[in-house]
């Protein structure tokens, strides 16, 4: 059966090999590495050849690290049943992988002191930042060391809070001060949320700096967590390494490859193996990331010039909440108390599974006034099935912060929910598209109550009830430099007048919104729902950058062409002390 598995491998490799995927190569005068790793490992597993490849070529090289690996990173597949740790003892975990990091730093040739950064947002919290913690709500607290802010002395901003412009200028500055030619850097499909979170606070990033500094580097997309991958398990040194089959099947990515020379597979191998905490329980499956091979890639951007047009995208199945029973088998060896979890596990997922339904593709189209997304699944869907769709936009001349955060809950007949961040909006702001089919599920957003943006961050997700079936990888839209200015006056539908005074509680995809958080954000911010670009949502947030209490008047929307003003820095630091939430919802 092993011998099965590795056949098809080899067999898939070289079926692998023969799309089109271009060597990488670094060395040109002035090139520059960053590596940006969620935790402390994905640098060796995912670029530890490349990072050699740098060093030795005399690529200056800086890795940069979101979190301190201080969760455990494979317990999100069990978070509901993870024991209760002693914070103090989770930051210790977090103090041992930074000193494992350093270690494997050195067996790749680099100088830890002077290559690395330690940023020290929560492991297994930064998806919730991007996707709840910004403006006025109060930071996150992370699960397990009860932080609101970055606890760590070793990080690079300590006392940074567990908010989502915090994370934004620590990123956005470490990219700016090195400068690189190439990121390596996750996917935007990786099943791991701060996989995914590192990505899309990176996109932004890379936007900001684009727009302000002309500073384009290539994006390296580096895959680690995705079912059944890699295979075959194990180390196998000799074998070329594949991407997985449902990031290659999709067909839309430009693969890069770098080949590692031997004795960069026998240094990353002993880099992989520095992450000794890691490898304790799972040694097998990391070292099957030590292959002849490394290949990078990311999705295409979804461009709509001028804000108008259409594209298709296929999703096929991430296979979001499948099991990979691999994997699991190996944890099992190490502790037969994780093969008791994934037993529990597969009964919840049985429970649902008649009413599964996976994504086929989203149709995304623009008629310049309204976004229009339309998710495709594999069967019809019965009225306890809901979408949840997520539009982070980005401008040049607005914070990020700032942006709208509106997330979207719908049904086959109805709009569930409209919210952006803790405030919820009344459904009238969006609607159904006319003509959806049985197993179609979709909304039109006008552009304006995104805040007009030049691109857009998009994702879906499905439910059946509150329980999640499937998942979307989220998406860049490039809606063009100028995004449309809509006059009030032609606008085909205005923003919702809100519910006065109506608590909101955070924007969660599988329930009905509710009132469990914080009703002195959400009384702050009530009255500033109209969501034009450019105008502060957000009285409420303790900011340098917004020294007035009144909000200020829209101004007009900048001229295609005209290049905008810079953004003045986002809030920081003063929230650090701030309490975060007391129940923070689990999303996935
Ligand atoms: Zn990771």
């Amino acid at each position: 059966m092993v011998a099965l598995a590795f056949l098809l491998a080899v067999a898939w490799t070289a079926a692998a090999r023969g799309q089109d995927a271009e060597p990488l190569l670094l060395g040109d005068d002035g090139d520059r590495l960053l590596v940006l790793a969620p935790h402390p490992d994905d640098e060796a597993l995912g670029a530890g050849g490349l990072i050699q490849e740098a060093v030795e070529l005399g690529v200056p090289v800086k890795v940069c690290f979101l979190t301190m690996g201080d969760n455990n990173e494979l317990a999100f597949m069990f978070v509901r049943k993870h024991p209760v740790v002693m914070p103090g003892a989770v930051r210790r975990m977090g103090e041992t992988r930074c000193a494992e990091a350093r270690e494997a730093a050195r067996r790749m040739g680099l100088d830890p002191d002077r290559d690395l950064v330690f940023l020290g947002y929560p492991d297994f919290g930064t998806l919730r930042i991007w996707n709840d913690h910004w403006r006025d709500v109060t930071p996150l607290r992370s699960m397990l060391t009860r932080a609101t802010s970055v606890p760590y002395v070793q990080a690079r901003t300590p006392g940074a809070a567990y908010a989502g412009e915090d994370l934004l200028e620590d990123l956005t500055e470490v990219i700016r001060e090195f400068r690189p030619t190439h990121v390596a850097m996750p996917t935007a499909a990786d099943q791991n949320p701060d996989h995914r979170a590192l990505y899309l606070f990176a996109r932004v990033a890379l936007w900001t700096l684009a727009a302000e500094e002309g500073l384009e580097p290539l994006r390296l997309g580096y895959p680690v967590h995705y079912p059944r991958w890699p295979s075959p398990r194990g180390l196998h040194p000799a074998l070329d390494a594949a991407p997985p089959p449902y990031l290659l099947r999709s067909g839309e990515i430009a693969w890069r490859v770098h080949s590692l020379a031997p004795w960069q597979v026998t240094n990353k191998l002993e880099a992989v193996r520095a992450h000794r905490s890691q490898c304790t329980y799972s040694e097998g499956y990391l070292s099957s990331f030590v292959r002849a091979s490394e290949w990078f890639g990311d999705f295409p951007d979804i461009v709509l010039p001028g804000g108008v047009g259409q594209e298709k995208v296929e999703d096929g199945d991430t296979g979001a909440f499948s099991q990979d029973d691999a994997f699991i088998g190996e944890l099992a060896k190490a502790d037969p108390a994780w093969l008791k979890l994934a037993e529990q596990q597969d009964a919840e997922e049985a429970e649902v599974a008649e009413a599964d339904a996976d994504f086929l593709d989203r149709n995304i189209s623009s008629d310049g006034r309204n976004l229009t997304v339309v998710c495709r699944f594999s069967r019809p869907l019965s009225p306890r099935a809901s979408v949840t769709l997520r539009f982070h936009g980005w401008r040049a001349d607005t914070p990020f912060g700032e942006m709208p955060k509106l997330a979207v809950c719908t049904g086959p007949r109805k709009v569930k929910s409209v919210t952006d961040l803790n405030r919820r909006l009344d459904t009238s702001a969006v609607a159904l598209p006319g003509g959806l089919a049985r197993g179609e599920l979709g909304v039109t957003v006008p552009l304006e109550l995104l805040g007009n943006p030049e691109k857009l961050l998009l994702s879906a997700r499905i439910a059946f009830g509150e329980m999640p079936l499937d998942w979307a990888s989220w998406r860049a839209v490039d809606l063009g430099t100028g995004a449309p200015a809509v006059p009030a006056a032609s606008a085909p539908k205005a923003p919702a007048v809100p519910k006065p005074a109506q608590p909101a509680g955070p924007a969660d995809p599988y329930a009905e919104v509710t009132a469990r958080r914080g009703t002195a954000a959400t009384a702050s911010g009530a009255g500033s729902l109209r969501l034009a670009p450019r105008v502060s949502t957000a009285p409420g947030r303790p900011s340098a950058s917004k020294a007035s209490p009144t909000p200020e008047p829209p101004t007009a929307p900048a001229e295609p062409g005209k290049k905008p003003a810079k953004p003045e820095p986002p809030s920081r630091r003063t929230r650090a002390a701030s309490a975060g939430s007391a129940d923070e919802p689990v999303v996935w």
